[in-house]
């Protein structure tokens, strides 16, 4: 067997970790046109602020990928001709697969106003472009960042820890309206407030203005112009399906395949970022741009691929981050409708995350630790814990475990109930069963 892997990125490296866990004769290659390889992309937030140096963005060492013992071929593949299995390459090689997977990922969505293609117009896709950012970021100069979700206020960030002057353009009335509620925003915005950020509310820009090629300005939709010398965007992503475009196979959104994450050709999977994958358990398909569920679906296609009939069975989505420096984490269904600033899905997001079925909302907090429960009629439908986190864990595992919550239901949903303590008190009793 021939196995072939397009894309480095996790999906891509966990699917070589299954085969070699089935069939270690199998011949492995891994086409990957990042000339960086496998690095964690979350990490390039930590890179920008300089919390993390380059060298500890890389989860496996080379003794490490060395012992999968696969083939590495560094170059872009530029077309799939399914009839003859074979995979044409940047530099006009070409290589045969028996069994493919598309593991490419997504790339951001362009910003599309005039002035876009000066110098100093930046976005956050790869190790690249994060050492780009870096090159252009001088203290004491003016960005300005566009854009929602979680990698904006990274960008925000990054840049305001290089000592940069940061406006932060939002085109709707709050921070990331479909997936925080107004409490949420609100205290983010605050805190961005007071690390020097400048937020512009209902501002768009329409235009980026340059001098001798570079930035100088922008300029908004309501006429209003503002003098920079970067402008950085995260306004969502698109799955790269246009290598499955062109094989005529089955896309969506992303790339459409099953609970086994195979295409509509048994012979070619997909997963990670670039797959919509079909849940058995909802009856959708989904996009989500999570590492832990594309280093899954990775190895679950990989295992498939070696012929074993393992079903990708998706854990209600699960991200740590961190907002405007609080540790946040978001678990399930927790928010809904469109967000103004992002075209679709973001990085680190989940189209689950907007699914927000019949529940009704517990909160508690105001200030920095907040915790707010989605509560269905037996179980929890997902949560946000932002600031202290003792929480999270326990709710992960009693919204993935669908623990029926009926004895603190009732309580929960009291006006004013401490909410923290009475899933404290639920969790004391069940952690023997679900840890
Ligand atoms: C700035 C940033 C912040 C993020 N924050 C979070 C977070 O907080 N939490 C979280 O869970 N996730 C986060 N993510 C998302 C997470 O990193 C992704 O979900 C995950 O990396 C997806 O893995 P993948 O293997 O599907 O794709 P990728 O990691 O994108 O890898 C795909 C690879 O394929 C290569 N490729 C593309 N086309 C071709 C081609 N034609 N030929 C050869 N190679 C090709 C690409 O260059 C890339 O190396 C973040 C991502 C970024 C960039």
């Amino acid at each position: 067997m021939r196995y072939v892997i397009i894309g480095s990125g996790v999906a891509g490296i966990a699917a070589i970790e299954a085969l070699r866990s089935v069939d270690t004769a199998a011949e492995i290659t891994l086409i990957g046109d990042d000339p960086y390889g496998f690095y964690s992309r979350p990490g390039l937030a930590y890179y920008l602020t300089g919390e993390l140096h380059d060298k500890a963005l890389f989860p496996r060492t080379a003794d490490d990928l060395r012992k999968l013992n696969f083939r590495y071929v560094n170059q872009r593949v530029t077309r799939i001709l399914r009839a003859e299995h074979t995979l044409e390459m940047g530099d006009q090689s070409a290589i045969m697969y028996d069994r493919l997977l598309i593991a490419v990922g997504a790339q951001a969505l362009p910003l599309e106003v005039p002035g876009a293609d000066l110098e100093g117009v930046l976005k956050l896709d790869h190790m690249a472009d994060a050492k780009h950012i870096l090159k252009h970021a001088r203290r004491g100069r003016t960005a300005v960042v566009v854009g929602g979700g979680i990698t904006a206020l990274e960008l925000v960030e990054g840049l305001r820890s290089r000592g940069m002057k940061v406006h932060y353009l939002l085109r709707g009335d709050r921070y990331w309206s479909n997936v925080l509620d107004e409490q949420e925003s609100r205290i983010v915005e605050r805190r961005l407030r007071e690390e020097g950020v400048t937020l512009h509310h209902h501002a768009e820009v329409i235009e980026v203005i340059g001098r001798n090629g570079k930035v100088s300005e922008i300029r908004l939709l309501n006429g209003q112009t503002l003098k920079c010398d970067l402008v950085a965007y995260a306004i969502g992503i698109r799955p790269r399906v246009e290598l499955a475009k062109q094989a005529g196979l089955a896309i969506d959104r992303g790339i459409l395949v099953n609970e086994y994450l195979q295409t509509n050709d048994p012979d070619i999977f997909a997963a990670g970022d670039v797959a919509q994958a079909y849940d058995p358990l909802s009856g959708r398909s989904i996009l989500d741009s999570l590492w832990t569920p594309a280093r899954q679906q990775g190895y679950t296609a990989g295992l498939n691929m070696a012929g074993r009939k393992t079903a990708y069975l998706k854990a209600p989505p699960f991200n740590v981050t961190r907002l405007a420096g609080l540790t946040t984490t978001i678990i399930g269904t927790v928010g809904r409708g469109r967000d103004d600033d992002l075209v679709g899905i973001a990085r680190g997001d989940s189209e689950t995350w907007r699914q927000l079925p019949d529940s009704v909302i517990a909160q508690t907090g105001f200030d920095v630790n907040r915790l707010r429960l989605l509560v269905g009629e037996k179980t929890l439908l997902g949560a946000l814990v932002m600031g202290d986190q003792k929480l999270s864990l326990p709710l992960e595992k009693i919204i993935s475990g669908h623990v029926d919550i009926t004895p603190i239901r009732e309580r929960l949903l009291v006006p004013n109930a401490k909410i923290a303590d009475i899933v404290v008190e639920f969790w004391a009793g069940q952690k023997a069963y679900l840890t």
